[in-house]
């Protein structure tokens, strides 16, 4: 997986600060196959990896995870930025009827995605919302075409245009907005012919459709399992006729979703809707932070980085590296690391390698977690800053001071008087053997 193979470049990193551009370009190399493998296209994929190269360069690497993980987070963040916002609506605000407009590929879902629409739309048969939805097929190559859209119509309960035999695409498409307009329909959604490959006979039939029914949004559908060809579906079509966005099918099967990211870069539109499966109600909005997962495979990595991110502030942690080094250790430290202990549910990495504080963690998972710990922080903010940092300022009379206005007993604020001298002695010896990096050098 991505995750081992990052972890293999960055063995040698350990322990380092920031990632320099030959780790970050060692890695991005690694995430450039992950990318191909996910099916997005290759100069896509090239774009996006010189792009998160810049940006991860010179980041800082959060204790409590490995620089790959960190690489790992870069991308994932790279990736759902790119692939844009969450549940873009269609844009129907403007006078009756709005022109709904598919195209796409034969095969690529078009007729089922147009129906989806329009139930989603209309209400119909458990649909969302309540507009009156117009069909029509202009789909003149495929035998049946028309049929099925029809059929389609009876199952949703969207109304269909009738099909009259002999019409090319342009004059259906004249007479849909004709009944659109005179029946008093909200939407009218326009279902074109595809072709097995581009060609430029269905480029000229959809713009001739595109100028008389001047759409106001014109999506285009492709199969997620389109994988290097995307990139020429995706120009071909928009330089063709001006899309407002994508809809992605069979994101039910095992499409790794690079489709969207090579859409997303060649077209620059949303990416609308996702179809996932055939059923008619099998369309959901576009969640970018899911496909990005999907693409990279490596949700929990992410999430592991997340919650490292949200939990360890870095200045806190290169505040308390450099007060290790110093051999110091107050009353504010041991409350920044018993908050830590708090969110992270633990000790992390940095205060591990203080003697005192495993010791510390099993007392207080022996009391009852949370409670003392907030009983503990509760103690040190009812003191005076002077006290945090002096804490041989603590004689029995501003201890009883401490424990009356945190809540406590004189006993409880001694317990973390003890356990922060503790920690200071273990912090002195830190020092002695050549602070942090001579501890860690005799860790190995
Ligand atoms: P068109 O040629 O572009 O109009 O494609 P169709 O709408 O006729 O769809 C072709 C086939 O793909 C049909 O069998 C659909 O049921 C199927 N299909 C369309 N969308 C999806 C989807 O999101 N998931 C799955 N599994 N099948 C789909
Ligand atoms: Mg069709």
């Amino acid at each position: 997986s991505l995750s081992d193979r990052l972890g293999g470049v960055f063995d040698r990193l350990r322990g380092r600060g920031a990632l320099t551009e030959a780790d970050v370009r060692g890695a991005m190399r690694e995430v450039r196959i992950a990318l191909l493998e996910a099916d997005v296209a290759l100069p896509v994929a090239r774009d996006f990896v010189e792009k998160v190269t810049e940006q991860a360069v010179g980041q800082n690497v959060l204790r409590s995870v490995t620089p790959g993980q960190q690489v790992v987070k870069i991308v994932n963040d790279a990736l759902v930025e790119m692939l844009g916002a969450d549940e873009s609506e269609l844009n129907l605000g403007v006078t009756p009827p709005a022109v709904v407009m598919m195209v796409g590929l034969q095969g690529s879902g078009k007729t089922t995605t147009t129906a989806k629409i329009a139930k989603r739309l209309s209400g119909g048969a458990g649909g969302r919302d309540r507009k009156k939805v117009l069909m029509a097929s202009l789909d003149v190559n495929r035998p049946n075409a028309q049929e099925q859209l029809a059929v389609l119509g009876e199952q949703t309960e969207v109304a269909t245009l009738p099909i009259v035999a002999g019409q090319q695409p342009v004059d259906i498409a004249r007479r849909a907005i004709q009944a659109a307009k005179l029946q008093g329909y909200d939407v009218l959604m326009l279902d074109t012919a595809g072709r097995l490959h581009v060609d430029q006979a269905l480029m000229d039939e959809m713009k001739a459709v595109a100028d008389i029914a001047k759409p106001q949004e014109i999506l285009l559908v492709v199969d997620s399992l389109t994988g290097q060809d995307a990139v020429n579906v995706a120009t071909s079509f928009s330089e063709q006729v001006p899309l407002t966005g994508v809809v992605l099918t069979r994101m039910d099967g095992d499409a790794r979703g690079g489709a969207a990211l090579s859409m997303r870069a060649v077209t620059g539109k949303p990416i609308k809707f996702a179809g996932t499966g055939e059923k008619l109600d099998a369309l959901e909005g576009f969640h970018p932070s899911r496909i990005a997962g999907r693409i990279l495979g490596m949700g929990d990595v992410v999430s592991l980085v997340e919650r490292a991110a949200e939990t360890i502030q870095q200045e806190d942690a290169e505040r308390m590296a450099r007060r290790m080094e110093k051999g110091q250790f107050d009353l504010n430290d041991l409350r920044s690391q018993l908050q830590q202990m708090r969110k992270m549910g633990g000790v992390g990495a940095l205060a591990g390698m203080i003697p005192g504080m495993k010791k510390a963690q099993a007392a207080v998972d022996q009391a009852g977690g949370d409670k003392v710990l907030l009983r503990m922080d509760a103690i040190i903010t009812s003191m005076t800053p002077k006290e945090r940092a002096k804490p041989e300022l603590m004689n029995a009379k501003r201890k009883i001071r401490v424990a009356k206005g945190s809540g406590t007993t004189v006993q409880d604020v001694n317990k973390l008087m003890k356990m922060h001298q503790e920690m200071a002695t273990a912090m002195k010896r830190i020092k002695k053997m050549g602070g942090l990096k001579g501890m860690m050098a005799m860790l190995g």
